[in-house]
């Protein structure tokens, strides 16, 4: 099922979108299964869950971590986390500076917008996120480079505030490639889109998805 579900979704998004595999609550089967399937990049929201899975599997995943980050638990996965999509204050940022520079590396970070309505969804507004860009505290970080931003859309069927949400931040990310000239900064990726909503996000110019139910089925939260 899980490798149809895949073929599926590769299907209906051009070539040029990375798909990222959100394997949260799903057992390692699960994601040897995807494995299997050609699939190497899995997103989780926890990281003592994404810690357990990348001990337990092959070495070539990309391991994303998606969720609300705790500062105090940076550190345990600063060695092997590909890409954090989740970041949504400086201080954070700071953190994660320093767990990467003891594994001597530079970790890739997507600085999280705010763009939903909803109270309840994490996020920089576009204001804090250009300040943080342009501040000597920011360029000083050189074991962090921002690599983009990921979105998250308010939960609704209103196909048109939708797609406001993603185009606005489309437009914000266009306007501050062209503007930033930090060193740590190279905005290339746009994560925004998930199960309910890729095909809109893609076409409103989301560069990566972040799918878990429509490859792995719903999930079971206890
Ligand atoms: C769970 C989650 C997803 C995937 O959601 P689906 O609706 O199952 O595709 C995507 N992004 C984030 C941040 C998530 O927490």
């Amino acid at each position: 099922m899980i490798q149809k579900n895949l073929e599926n979704i590769k299907s209906q998004i051009p070539a040029n979108i990375t798909l990222v595999a959100v394997s949260k609550t799903k057992p390692i089967e699960d994601l040897q299964e995807a494995y299997t399937a050609g699939q190497r990049i899995f997103g989780e929201n926890k990281i003592q869950e994404m810690v357990d899975k990348y001990e337990a599997l092959p070495k070539d995943i990309k391991w994303h971590m998606i969720g609300h980050l705790q500062s105090n638990k940076v550190k345990y996965m600063a060695h092997f986390v590909d890409l954090i999509h989740g970041v949504d204050k400086f201080s954070t940022l700071k953190e994660i500076n320093k767990q990467a520079k003891k594994h001597n590396r530079v970790i890739n970070c997507l600085l999280q917008a705010k763009i939903a309505k909803e109270a309840t969804k994490f996020g920089l507004p576009f204001l804090e996120i250009e300040e943080i860009l342009n501040s000597s505290s920011f360029t000083a970080l050189e074991n962090i480079k921002i690599v983009g931003f990921m979105g998250m859309a308010t939960f609704t069927d209103n196909q048109k505030q939708l797609q406001e949400e993603f185009s606005s931040l489309k437009t914000f990310f266009n306007a501050q490639k062209l503007k930033t000239s930090a060193k740590n900064c190279e905005l290339n990726v746009l994560s925004m889109g998930m199960s309910g909503d890729f095909k809109l996000a893609i076409q409103e110019g989301s560069t990566m998805i972040r799918v878990g139910s429509s490859i792995f089925g719903n999930r079971n939260y206890n």
